[in-house]
């Protein structure tokens, strides 16, 4: 996996799906895709600077210079969401 500014590919690059946006669903798309089928080139293109789309993690700085991560997006899930707790599991984030 590799990041490229759009206007730095050659003309003829070719892949062979083209994903708008690095949301986590343009990024968990990109994941089935490569799993699925191993091989497959996939770029995901994104506007932003950043990947995430509305999930964004704001660091914060206290007065007693800790630095907290607060939530803008998905702050709320549960079991019930099956695919984000696989995925989760998948990535290791659980402690
Ligand atoms: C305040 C807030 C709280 C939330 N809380 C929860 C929660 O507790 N639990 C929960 O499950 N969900 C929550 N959500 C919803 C969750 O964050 C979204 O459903 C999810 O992040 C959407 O992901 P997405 O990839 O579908 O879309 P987005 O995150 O919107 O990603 C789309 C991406 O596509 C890019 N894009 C769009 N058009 C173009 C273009 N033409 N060219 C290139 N790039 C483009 C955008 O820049 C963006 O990065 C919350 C959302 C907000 C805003």
């Amino acid at each position: 996996m590799g990041t490229a500014r759009f206007t730095d590919l050659p003309p003829d690059h070719h892949v062979d799906i083209v994903i708008v946006g690095a949301g986590v669903s343009g990024m968990y798309c990109a994941r089935q895709i490569v799993t699925a089928r191993p091989g497959t080139t996939v770029a995901v293109v994104e506007r932003l600077d950043r990947t995430g789309g509305r999930l964004d993690t704001d660091l914060i700085r206290t007065d007693d210079d800790t630095t907290i991560r607060e939530e803008e997006g998905g702050m709320r899930f549960n079991y019930g969401m099956t695919e984000l707790m696989q995925l989760v599991d998948d990535l290791g984030l659980c402690g």
